[in-house]
C-alpha cells in the first residue's frame, strides 16, 4: 500500500513515509512528518490501523481526517514513538528542546 502526501498527492512506500517522521510530540502525541517530495511539513497522529491528520486546538489535536493503514500498531515510550506495520517498525525520536 502506499500513503499520501496531502499537499503534493506524491505516494510513498511506509518505509519512505515512516523514516521521514522526525520529531515526536508526546504531549500532544502527534509526529512531525515532512513530504521528501514537495518538503512540505505535516503533523500526524499515528494511530492503531490509521493515520490521524486534523488540527491543533485549544491545546489539544483533533483528528478530523484518517487514512486506514491496516496493521498499523504504535507505542509510545518516553523519548520516542515506536511504529510497527507488518515486519517493518520505525522509531521517531522526541526532539531534546522539548524537555526544557
Ligand atoms: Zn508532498
Amino acid at each position: 500500500m502506499l500513503i499520501p502526501c496531502f499537499a503534493c498527492e506524491s505516494r510513498f512506500q511506509p518505509d519512505e513515509y515512516f523514516l521521514a517522521c522526525h520529531d515526536y510530540n508526546r504531549g500532544m502525541d502527534l509526529v512531525a512528518w515532512t513530504c521528501p517530495s514537495c518538503g512540505n511539513r505535516d503533523d500526524l497522529r499515528v494511530l492503531p490501523g490509521a493515520l490521524g491528520f486534523g488540527y491543533p486546538r485549544r491545546g489539544r489535536f483533533d483528528v478530523q481526517d484518517r487514512f486506514q493503514v491496516p496493521g498499523l500498531r504504535r507505542q509510545r515510550q518516553d523519548l520516542r514513538l515506536d511504529i510497527s506495520l507488518n515486519h517493518e517498525a520505525w522509531c521517531v525520536p522526541t526532539r531534546l528542546r522539548q524537555l526544557v
